[in-house]
């Protein structure tokens, strides 16, 4: 073999080398970084709040981005807000696992435009490099089957309401196993082909947003440039997404995208992580309006637990928003939306929900009351709206 020769192979193995221990120091650090947790547990909360949390009947939460980071969700990590092992410990009936596949440099409250992207970096970091959205989006989805394959048998993903049945039938006997959903987090995931709505599906999608922070094919974000409503193709979306019975999410829309879809969906709406502007009026959080419209479209108000969206930090800031969309429209239209590791510093990680209950305790709601608002409204959503 030549010198020369010798001297590329070397380098090239050398190179993979470096890169191979870059994808499993580097990820691990921007995964510590970007999903902080303001106090460590374990949590404590009041003996009456601990008992309340023990007698729920089923704890739901719709939305975590822990697929993002390539995290173990298999392990008891030190560091995140969402794995396996801790639903199990908080005793978590669902967890929706929102897929994210572009975010802007710079990202921002107030104004994103599309052109720039910090997962290009994230995934090849990751050792997952892809320029295609939809491919990114079903890497996700296959994680989370994988995570679900090993975990011999404690948690599943759940993608039809038999699928729940059959799940809800199996925790009466058996309390060690949790499951989660996968939705999406912005459907520039389709690559801005309608196809790939059914693709995504068959990949066992049920949720989705339109978009996150920048406007996209579909429409405009809040926190994009056009403020713009649909358009036509984001029409096509929304049709084909009632046709699949794929739930819409309407979190990070902007206020006519939102008018629009309640103008022309024919299945109920959600918002998966959200705050009030009764509570906290800035751009990313719901109108009296829309929180009105969204009831009456029999859906979801999921409150977030992070300090852009309640104005708090901690989970009394939460529980007031809860409130306050139950004061308004009526406590079966609320829910819990955390956004867990979605690059948001939480009060606590998932094994500190008790302390929402206490905060919910000495807002003077009822058992039954808190028994929907942590859990009951999203399984009787899922009941009727999984296909
Ligand atoms: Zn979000």
């Amino acid at each position: 073999m030549k010198k020369i020769t010798k001297i590329v192979l070397f380098t090239i193995l050398l190179l993979s080398i470096i890169f191979y221990f870059i994808t499993l120091i580097v990820p691990k650090i921007i995964d510590k970084q970007r999903n902080e947790i303001r106090v460590k547990g374990p949590y404590v909360a009041s003996q009456e709040a601990e008992n309340m949390y023990k007698s729920l009947n089923f704890i739901a939460d719709l939305h975590c981005d822990a697929l993002l980071w390539k995290r173990d969700l298999l392990k008891d990590n030190d560091f995140g807000q969402v794995d396996i092992p801790k639903m199990l410990k908080a005793s978590v009936g669902i967890q929706a696992f929102t897929i994210v596949t572009k975010s802007p440099k710079g990202q921002n409250f107030d104004k994103n435009s599309a052109n720039s992207d910090n997962i290009t970096s994230l995934f090849l970091v990751q050792g997952r490099p892809s320029n295609s959205l939809t491919k990114r989006a079903v890497l996700q989805c296959e994680d989370l089957f994988n995570f679900a394959k090993k975990s011999d048998g404690k948690f599943r993903v759940i993608t039809s309401s038999t699928d729940f049945k059959n799940y809800l039938a199996d925790r009466k006997s058996k309390n060690n196993i949790t499951a989660g959903f996968l939705g999406v987090e912005g459907a520039h995931a389709l690559d801005g082909k309608i196809e790939n709505v059914q693709l995504l599906y068959d990949n066992g999608v049920r949720m989705m947003a339109t978009t996150h922070f920048f406007d996209n094919k579909l429409g405009g974000s809040a926190h994009g440039v056009s403020g713009a409503g649909l358009t036509d193709f984001g029409k096509d979306v929304i049709l084909k997404m009632n046709v699949l019975n794929m739930i819409i999410d309407v979190a990070h829309g902007s206020p006519k995208l939102i008018d629009d879809i309640l103008k022309i969906s024919e299945k109920p709406i959600i918002s998966s992580h959200t705050g009030v502007k009764g509570t906290c009026d800035n751009v990313r959080n719901l109108s009296d309006k829309h929180i009105k419209a969204i009831a009456n479209s029999q859906g979801l108000i999921s409150i977030a637990m992070f300090k852009q969206a309640v104005c708090g930090t901690d989970a009394s800031a939460t529980a007031k928003a809860i409130k306050y969309v139950s004061d308004l429209v009526g406590v079966q239209y609320v829910a819990l939306g955390s956004d867990f590791d979605g690059s948001v510093i939480t009060p606590f990680d998932i094994t500190g929900l008790p302390l929402i209950v206490e905060e919910l305790m000495k807002l003077d709601f009822t058992s039954n009351e808190i028994q929907k608002i942590m859990g009951g409204n999203v399984k009787e959503f899922l009941l009727k709206n999984l296909p």
